[in-house]
């Protein structure tokens, strides 16, 4: 059925993909971004798998994480070296680490050999920010600070754009729109990829948990978009024994990749440690998702 027009709602029409969104709109149906991050292609086969803890907690544990993830099969190295933690206090169990953060990430990108993904928070941070990771990770929170968007852009680095938890389809392929647009004057191709991490809901399922993993938004923005559209079930389900399932549901569901919070020691997490998983269980998982990813057609191995 055709698509009212002349309405401006919450959900996008002809118009707002014509007009609002015409850089990350699909020119045609079989219109996909493919583009290589470090050596990891995007938007083809493979599904490339980020993982690692939520923070990255000083350089032993964030090396032994990435060579323990790098011989299960993972594609990328994720950790917060600024973490948008909800209150403000700082303590012995809530911290950043910050510069020194991202040069233990280095150190276990020279390892590896595994690029990195960290957030980026501050526009005064993003220079190094950039000098230290090979993609850009905007957060939940700041999924509509379009003055960080638009900065963000401006470096021309792949860029892995979260969905706001409040956010609708709309929303999220606007903000998009605007780091697109960036690059677009750059003169050079999008490279942006939008990762569902969960959205609010009245009924989670669990006292503890907070969201909800929108997996119908894989293909919905798929529909819509050539940008690359990614999950994150560990921050969606806030519960560990639930991120299994929902990973291998997300591969079902066409998901061009994963985020998954992996840590050495969960119950020691200095964030999120209901949520991560072990390096046994990471490797046990990796093993569970190649036969699904073969099954639709696509690849864990690069
Ligand atoms: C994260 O990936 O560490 C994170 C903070 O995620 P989100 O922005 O989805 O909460
Ligand atoms: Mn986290």
């Amino acid at each position: 059925m055709a698509l009212d027009n002349k309405m401006a709602g919450k959900d996008l029409n002809d118009d707002d993909i014509r007009d609002k969104i015409p850089l990350v709109a699909k020119d045609h149906p079989e219109h996909k971004s493919r583009f290589s991050v470090g050596g990891v292609e995007f938007g083809g086969p493979l599904i490339p798998v980020m993982a690692g803890p939520n923070t990255v907690e000083n350089e032993e544990m964030i090396v032994k994480t990435a060579k323990s993830i790098k011989a299960s099969g993972a594609h990328f190295l994720r950790g917060g070296a600024f973490k948008p933690l909800t209150f403000p206090y700082r303590s012995e169990k809530y911290y950043e680490t910050r510069e020194q953060g991202l040069e233990w990430l280095q150190v276990a990108k020279k390892e590896t050999g595994l690029p990195i993904v960290t957030e980026v928070m501050d526009v005064a941070k993003i220079d190094v920010v950039a000098k230290n990771s090979d993609m850009l990770q905007i957060g939940t929170r700041n999924m509509q600070n379009y003055v960080l968007l638009t900065e963000v852009g401006k470096t021309g680095m792949p860029v892995m754009l979260k969905r706001g938890y409040g956010s609708s389809l709309r929303d999220w392929l606007m903000a998009a729109e605007y780091i697109a647009l960036e690059h677009d004057r750059l003169g050079q191709q999008q490279q942006i990829v939008l990762c569902e991490r969960g959205v609010v809901s009245n009924h989670t399922h669990r006292a503890g948990s907070r969201f909800l993993l929108d997996l119908q938004v894989v293909p919905a923005a798929q529909d819509v978009t050539h940008l690359p559209v990614m999950t994150d079930p560990s921050h969606a389900t806030f519960w560990q024994p639930w991120v299994r399932p929902m990973m291998l549901a997300s591969i079902g569901a066409g998901a061009d990749g994963l985020m998954l919070e992996v840590h050495p020691n969960p119950p020691e997490a200095a964030v999120d440690p209901l949520q991560c998983s072990s390096l046994e269980q990471f490797d046990e998982m990796m093993k569970a998702m190649r036969p699904v990813a073969a099954a639709i057609g696509r690849t864990l191995d690069a």
